[in-house]
């Protein structure tokens, strides 16, 4: 039955729906994760580079250090040796000495004091970064066995799922399923939709009248053409929607008020029109024939008003063909 496999696939394509849209969430679930692991490995890079500096940086202080002492005696022992100056040449050889010793011995420690600030900011900053990866690595592990936990609850809720699914499908043809399933991944969760007032609500399509026929007879599954999403037919007032449009027009055209010079027209028009009406009158008369027993009241009625419309209609027409004539006699 049917109407049996379209309740199916409508159970079907909410569980479907919850499953493709747990599964997006599992493959973005991580991507947090990625970024919050990225910084802690930036942080880290850039933390050991620092380190590196700072041990160089250490080891130049040293240097520095000892160049300055060595500058410093050198000084000391130049002035030392002032006492034992004979001459006044040798004496200003000495001062020279003293001077110049004295002059990298002050560059020495100007250096040392830049070096020895700068270590210090270097320090500090290597302080504040690892107390900031630390921070960073426990909000990584939180967040880690957020997601697991997370992604545990979908996947568990997705085995549940893939019972239900498995609990529906086999009734229904696979390759229908198959069909539906893709439908249902490319359409955002949606695969079977209404028809109503013979337009596909998936996609807004007016489709033609037979198709329409052949899903409401529902003796097989029908996709749209336009949408490919499967179509059920849903009674609120499409048929009056039929019905009103052509005939209330055709009414319409029959006011006596309207009968003027353009009437020739707008007959042939209508000749036209009523052709196309019959055909589709006579479509819902065969289906009519088809339907199985368990049709509804309902369409019996509508399918009876149809008759009666239909009758008026030829009413009208030999009203409007004899008043025709009469014009014409008339001239
Ligand atoms: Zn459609």
């Amino acid at each position: 039955m049917i109407t049996e496999t379209l309740e199916k696939l409508k159970s079907l394509q909410d569980i479907l729906a919850q499953k493709y849209l747990i599964e997006s969430e599992l493959k973005e679930l991580p991507r947090s994760l990625t970024t919050k692991s990225e910084l802690v490995n930036r942080l880290k890079k850039s933390f050991i580079e620092k380190h590196e500096r700072l041990t160089a940086a250490k080891s130049y202080i040293n240097d520095l250090r000892i160049k300055m002492r060595d500058a410093e005696t050198e000084r000391e022992n130049y002035e030392g040796k002032i006492a034992e100056i004979s001459t006044q040449r040798e004496y200003e050889a000495l001062v020279k000495e003293i001077r110049d010793a004295g002059e990298r011995e002050q560059n020495y420690r100007k250096e040392l004091q830049r070096e020895e600030k700068a270590f210090e900011e270097l320090e500090k900053a290597i302080e504040r970064e690892e107390l900031l990866i630390k921070d960073q690595e426990k909000e990584l592990t939180l967040e880690q066995e957020k997601i697991h936990q997370e992604t545990q609850d979908r996947e568990s809720l997705l085995t549940e799922l893939d019972n239900q699914e498995q609990a529906i499908t086999p009734d229904i043809d696979g390759e229908i399923v198959f069909k539906f399933k893709r439908i249902i991944r490319s359409k955002e969760g949606k695969g079977i939709v209404p028809l109503q007032k013979g337009v596909c609500t998936g996609c807004n399509m007016i489709l033609p009248l037979q198709f329409v026929n052949d899903v409401r007879s529902g003796e097989q599954i029908h996709f749209c053409p336009y949408c490919s999403m499967i179509l059920f037919y849903q009674e609120a007032g499409s048929e009056d929607a039929l019905e009103n449009l052509d005939l209330e027009d055709t009414a319409d055209l029959f006011d006596e008020s309207e009968f003027d010079d353009d009437f020739a027209d707008d007959m042939d028009d209508f000749d036209d029109s009523i052709g196309d009406d019959e055909e589709d009158l006579d479509d819902l008369d065969e289906e009519e024939e088809d339907d199985d027993d368990d049709e509804d009241d309902d369409q019996d009625d509508s399918s009876d008003e149809e008759e009666v419309l239909d009758d008026d209609l030829d009413d009208d027409l030999d009203d409007g063909e004899d008043d025709l004539l009469d014009e014409e006699i008339e001239e």
